[in-house]
């Protein structure tokens, strides 16, 4: 699996996949890749640190991701990221975190010393698609309550039983309430949920703008950071 990758066209950083502990939800129905966790601390360490060791710093920013919230990062990884960020003089994190942990982002921050652009799964601003299909156990009601806490959210798009206004709508929300966000083109993987191939026909003509927006990054498929198998 590819855990290391140079993204160079909208917002250019380095980008590392580490692993880390279950993620502490693990029951949104879409998900599958909570299989690259573990809770062996010496193996996640040995691969974090040495994928870690691969950063540069010649972008300046760096994202760290995890099949998870960063908050599921052992302390050992945490603390590496932290030199690293001195080491390679790099300004700008990003991280992604679950909504349960939204009072904690701050403390993250600060244990950070860098500005951190905090990601959100959000998947939908749809409140009953998000809650109901999805599970994805993220209790906020309005897009307010999410920028109040995050930067930059991911929303899922073209899923069976979503509609073109939901997803419309989630577009809307990402422009006019966050300064960034990710848009992940659903693919089927091994759960129940299932893409909408005519939603996806629809999409990539309508949306098609979006490849030249740069606050808006479109994943076509899970591994389009080049990270991830
Ligand atoms: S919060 Fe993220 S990692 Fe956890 S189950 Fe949901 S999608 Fe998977």
């Amino acid at each position: 699996m590819e855990r290391y990758n140079l993204i160079t066209k909208k917002n250019p950083r380095e980008i590392v996949l580490l692993k880390g502990r279950p993620c502490a939800w693990g029951k949104c129905t879409f998900c599958d890749y909570i299989s690259d966790n573990s809770t062996d601390d010496a193996e996640m360490a040995n691969l974090n640190f040495q994928i870690l060791s691969r950063v540069s710093g010649r972008a300046g920013a760096l994202e760290v991701i995890n099949s998870g919230s960063c908050f599921e990062l052992p302390k050992s990884t945490l603390y590496r990221i932290r030199q690293v960020i001195k080491e390679k003089n790099i300004q700008q994190l990003f991280f992604e975190s679950h909504w349960i942990y939204r009072n904690r982002l701050q403390e993250m921050r600060e244990f950070m010393g860098i500005p951190i652009i905090f990601k959100i799964g959000v998947e939908t601003f749809d409140n009953g698609f998000r809650e109901n299909v999805l599970n994805k156990h993220a209790s906020f009601r309005t897009p307010e309550e999410v920028a109040f806490y995050f930067d930059s959210p991911c929303i899922m798009v073209c899923i069976k039983g979503q509609t073109k206004e939901m997803i419309d709508n989630d577009i809307r929300i990402l422009k006019k309430y966050f300064r960034m966000g990710t848009i992940n083109v659903f693919t089927n993987n091994s759960t129940a949920i299932q893409q909408d191939a005519q939603l996806v026909k629809w999409f990539l003509k309508k949306y098609a703008y979006l490849n030249e927006d740069s606050s808006i990054e479109v994943l076509y498929q899970n591994t389009d950071f080049g990270v991830g198998d």
